[in-house]
């Protein structure tokens, strides 16, 4: 039987009609060639292969790391009547044999298998000795160094091209910043592979960031003025927070669940279950929730602490509004965020080279809080995408916030880290700047430094929302030995010197009072 693509997509999978450049990806692999595709998450790579694999004679074989989201789409393709299986170790020496049979004899569509065992020569050996639709590597970033999902088996992945040449493969990502780009091209031996760079705009999610100002209280007004009764997902970065966050917003009469990996297996399986098919539930989670959550009506992401990088952010703000209909992606952030990430990556295993290059990605998600355009079209710069105009869909946006001219107050809010001796964190520099003598500010003598009391223009929760902006512009380091001391950065110099203006965010200063004396 003929099968066309676009059949195959109305009759097996039952949608319309393809979704921006699926076509194109599919009809190049169908022509047996190699490709390289680059789509947010929820952009919708799975058809891309899967389709092929239906439409191509042999046996389509995917690679992923990610075991249960191999589980997961193998059920749904059976449920779609696709002969999918899944090549793994769980599986008896009779089934096994069985499934190798049916690879063998061209009798199934799609095998999933993950990376270690595509390499090993027994697994080769079958495939040699079957007929082959294509190969595809979903998360190929992970064969990157650069990233922090790299796997070593997958560098050993470029084997497919000498082993198989004939045979099309398709690598695919949703990370991406032109470097991991061009590291899986080459080191996939994908140099002749077409490109599909897909836009990583998500036009229907609103993205809006808030200073923290009793961040829970801030939740629930949004919960209630704009989303009540509807379902959404709430990430906190403890597990302690996330137990007390779910039980509080069950106590305010919103149905809300945990999910970290502290909880049972069961029970998170539970969990997410009841978020997948109950309405209007709210799943307040860490990080652990949401890889493969394939929930189209998820009306909103809210962040009570800041994600370590902007990907992150990105990955979980786009859980949202999967079906394209309106959603809000919400965040409350203080400086006492920047501090405790700097601090655990500062406890975490890992060489200095990964963490200088966290630190990075940090600094660039502190950026994205402070600016002062266009949220999406900065979060779209840092992909490498240009955005024309502003977006008209975004705080910033809708609410220009207002700027005044620090210049000289940068300079002395940063004279006075240098003058302390950069040893110093937010809250005793501001005691400095505002001539309030401490205990500690008596000890170490900072009555009698140069900046002592020469900031009575602003008021403290001011001088705190500088500094924060400073630490997010990068002109000051929060030192990562677990104190929080200020430190000044390369950058800051010709703003110490006062040589360049800086405007910076007015708005910020009114909010930080409540987080001054949370422990840094
Ligand atoms: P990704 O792997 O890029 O994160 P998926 O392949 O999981 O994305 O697809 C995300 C969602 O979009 C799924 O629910 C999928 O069924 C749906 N989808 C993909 N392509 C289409 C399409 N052409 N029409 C409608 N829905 C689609
Ligand atoms: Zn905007």
């Amino acid at each position: 039987m003929q099968r066309d693509a676009l059949s195959v997509l109305q009759h097996v999978f039952g949608y319309h009609d393809f979704r921006g450049e699926q076509r194109a990806i599919i009809d190049n692999l169908i022509d047996g060639d190699d490709a390289l595709v680059l789509m947010p998450t929820g952009g919708g790579k799975s058809l891309c292969y899967q389709i092929p694999s239906l439409v191509r004679d042999g046996v389509g074989v995917v690679v992923s790391p990610l075991i249960a989201l191999m589980q997961d789409q193998v059920s749904a393709l059976n449920a779609l009547g696709v002969r999918a299986a899944f090549l793994n170790s769980t599986l008896s020496a009779e089934q096994s044999q069985s499934l190798q049979q049916q690879v063998r004899n061209g009798e199934l569509d799609l095998l999933y298998v993950a990376p270690e065992r595509l390499i090993q020569p027994r697994t080769l050996e079958l495939l040699h000795q079957s007929p082959l639709a294509l190969f595809a590597i979903d998360e190929a970033h992970c064969v990157s160094q650069w990233g922090h999902d790299f796997r070593s088996d997958y560098l050993q992945l470029s084997l497919l091209h000498r082993e198989f040449p004939k045979v099309p493969r398709i690598a695919l990502t949703a990370t991406a910043d032109p470097r991991t780009r061009t590291e899986i091209a080459e080191r996939l031996d994908l140099t002749g592979a077409r490109h599909y760079v897909s836009s990583f705009d998500r036009p229907n999610i609103q993205y809006r960031i808030e200073r923290k100002d009793g961040a829970r209280k801030q939740l629930l007004r949004l919960l209630r003025a704009e989303h009540a009764g509807e379902a959404g997902i709430v990430y906190c970065l403890s597990r302690n927070k996330v137990d007390q966050t779910a039980q509080w917003l069950t106590d305010q009469g919103i149905p809300a669940l945990p999910y970290h990996a502290g909880l049972s297996g069961a029970m998170r399986a539970d969990h997410q279950q009841r978020f997948l098919r109950e309405d209007g539930l709210v799943m307040v989670a860490t990080v652990a929730f949401g890889m493969g959550i394939d929930k189209p009506d998820v009306r909103f992401v809210a962040h009570l602490d800041l994600p370590k990088s902007i990907e992150a952010y990105y990955q979980e703000t786009g859980r949202a509004g999967r079906d394209g209909e309106p959603a809000t992606a919400w965040m409350a952030y203080g400086l006492e965020d920047a501090i405790r990430h700097k601090q655990m990556l500062a406890q975490s295993e890992g060489n200095e080279q990964f963490k200088r290059h966290e630190h990075q990605r940090l600094e660039a998600m502190l950026g994205l809080c402070e600016v002062t355009h266009c949220r999406r079209q900065a979060l779209l710069h840092y992909f490498g995408e240009n955005l024309e105009q502003p977006c008209g869909n975004c705080d910033t946006c809708l609410n220009p916030p207002q700027t005044f001219d620090a210049t000289e107050a940068s300079q002395k809010a940063l004279s006075c880290v240098f003058r302390t001796g950069q040893r110093f964190g937010v809250n005793h520099l501001v005691d400095v700047l505002t001539g309030n003598r401490s205990d500690k500010v008596a000890a170490a003598g900072h009555d009698h430094v140069s900046t002592w009391n020469i900031g009575g223009e602003f008021s403290a929760s001011q001088w705190r929302a500088i500094y924060r902006q400073l630490v997010a512009r990068g002109l000051l380091a929060v030192d990562a030995d677990g104190y929080g001391a200020l430190k000044l950065t390369e950058t800051c110099r010709p703003y110490l010197r006062g040589e360049v203006p800086l405007h910076l965010r007015k708005d910020a200063a009114k909010s930080a009072e409540r987080t001054r004396r949370s422990k840094p």
